[in-house]
């Protein structure tokens, strides 16, 4: 396998980072997901869109344009023959002497992408059955409107809802009012089948399927209401999903080992699932 660091295409064995590099010793870094489906790209132009913005919001340098970048995102797809698969593009402010402030104009950001295949339609048999969540308290910072890589919190949050034999965990706020999943948004379908999402707040990573999945629900002429909504709203919701690149739209079946709905994908999830790639943008790198 290959990988691109810093201006070259390595093997992995090959491939290093620099021991002072801040991503390793701060987290000082942002990161992006991306599905690659039939050797194309998902969703890039938001993907893009959203690193700089991340990138911005911390005051790291761009590491080159968004048409360069995308080409080598292309090479790292092609040289090693992903199909069906994820790309991993992270950029941390770059390497220098160990120094909490940030250093002068001497440091380069450092750039990462690697790519993943990942056989199609792994997703489509876990999303047959849905999947269940475990609720936990947001313990994060609160700027998780930007992707960095201190992902801490959610790599434990994870872990547990893992342990409780859930596959994802919903992180729910002091006020009692679910805000995203450890890895994903989380969206409820009311018993009066309204869909509902939380609105872009600090609290929350501006999803990329979060924002094609409400073109979708546009198009299917859906009704949406960005609000906040509870545990026990969820709860006792027609029909519960999350979003992400990774798993586009994934049916939620039970939260805290209570059933939603009647205990199976519905209707609304399942229609959103199946057009998604029809709407999303898809492009060739
Ligand atoms: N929220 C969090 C905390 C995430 O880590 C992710 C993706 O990794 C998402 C939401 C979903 O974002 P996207 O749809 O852009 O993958």
């Amino acid at each position: 396998r290959i990988v691109y660091v810093n201006g070259a295409y390595k093997r992995y064995a090959e491939a290093a980072i620099h021991a002072e590099d801040r991503g390793f010793q701060f987290a000082d870094a942002v990161y992006e997901v991306m599905e690659v489906r039939g050797g194309r790209l998902v969703d890039a132009t938001r993907h893009l869109a959203r690193l700089n913005r991340s990138l911005g919001a911390l005051s790291i340098s761009a590491p080159m344009s968004n048409g360069a970048l995308l080409h080598i995102v292309g090479e790292v797809v092609r040289r090693n023959r992903v199909r069906d698969g994820l790309v991993y593009l992270q950029v941390t402010r770059g390497a220098g002497p160990r120094n909490f402030s940030f250093p002068g104009l001497e440091i380069f950001p450092t750039l990462v992408v690697l790519a993943r295949s990942q056989r199609l339609g792994w997703a489509d048999e876990l999303a047959e059955h849905g999947i269940a969540v475990k609720t936990m308290p947001d313990n994060r910072w609160g700027r998780s409107d930007i992707k960095t890589v201190m992902l801490l919190p959610a790599v434990l949050a994870k872990d547990a809802a893992h342990s409780a034999g859930a596959h994802e965990a919903w992180f729910v706020d002091q006020s009692g009012a679910i805000t995203e999943g450890a890895s994903s948004n989380a969206w409820i379908v009311t018993p009066g089948g309204v869909l509902v999402t939380r609105p872009l707040d600090p609290r929350i990573l501006p999803g990329v399927t979060r924002a094609t999945v409400k073109d979708v629900a546009a198009a299917e002429g859906l009704k949406l209401e960005e609000r906040a909504f509870t545990l026990a709203e969820a709860i006792g919701a027609r029909e519960a999903f999350v979003t992400s690149a990774t798993n586009t739209v994934m049916p939620v079946v039970s939260i805290d080992a209570r059933q939603v709905g009647d205990g199976r994908p519905g209707p609304v999830v399942r229609r959103l699932r199946s057009r998604f790639h029809e709407l999303a943008e898809i492009s060739i790198v």
